[in-house]
């Protein structure tokens, strides 16, 4: 248990209530130590629910966002999850401790820094069902595709026809959509190859940057 445990619990707990999470979305939250992923100078406020930055102009999510995430897309043990836009690596922490051993989630970032970030705290974690690829994300990223569930955590001008086509039948995409107003969108594909979406309601997000994504 680190200095942060009780901090960390506590607000998890919070977060349970207020958003009616899953067991094991309280139960990834509790084991990823937040702290880890904000740069040292914020280590004292990584257990308050708001963004932090991480430097290149990017942020953390704030933990409610990736609690609610992580309760929308209805993770399981063994699935294959794609995610866009691994900052420092704390949303792609708690999908891993979730999804298990026998799961794997890639995560696509395209800073380079970030990236190697990531890779350097899930090495001192020991986190080694993640993959971090350096890279334009609003493709994709095929060679290892298709997935069961992907998401993004940056807001796109629309859905990336790409992620459509690497989601399972049966799978879901969560994407936040739009420029100033903003919504996430949880996009379920059927046995068929047909799209249903839904819209969850409005956040905010960094721009996802790339061919289908805003220009730079
Ligand atoms: N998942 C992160 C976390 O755990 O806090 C959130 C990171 S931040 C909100 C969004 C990230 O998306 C930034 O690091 C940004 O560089 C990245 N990004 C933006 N466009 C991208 C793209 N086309 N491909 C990959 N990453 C992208």
């Amino acid at each position: 248990m680190d200095e942060y445990y009780e901090r960390r619990k506590k607000l998890v707990e919070k977060l349970k209530y207020e958003f009616n999470l899953n067991e094991k979305v309280v139960k990834a939250m509790i084991e990823v130590p937040r702290h880890l992923f904000v740069p040292p100078f914020y280590g004292n406020e990584a257990y308050n629910d708001y963004p932090l930055p991480i430097g290149h102009g990017q942020t953390i999510s704030a933990p409610h966002m990736v609690a609610i995430m992580c309760n929308l897309l209805d993770l399981d043990e063994d699935m294959k999850v794609l995610e866009i836009g691994t900052g420092t690596g704390y949303h792609a922490a708690v999908v891993s401790r979730i999804v298990g051993d026998r799961g794997m989630v890639i995560t696509v970032e395209r800073i380079p820094e970030l990236a190697e970030k990531a890779r350097k705290i899930y090495g001192d974690l020991g986190y080694d069902n993640i993959e971090v690829i350096v890279g334009d994300g609003s493709r994709g990223y095929e060679r290892e595709s298709p997935y069961d569930r992907i998401y993004v955590t940056a807001s796109a001008p629309k859905i990336p026809d790409s992620l459509l086509f690497q989601l399972k039948p049966f799978g879901k995409l969560l994407i936040p959509v739009g420029d100033f107003i903003q919504n996430l969108y949880i996009v379920e594909k059927d046995e068929y190859g047909q799209i249903h979406r839904k819209n969850w309601g409005a956040v905010r997000f960094v721009p996802l940057v790339g061919d289908e994504g805003f220009d730079d």
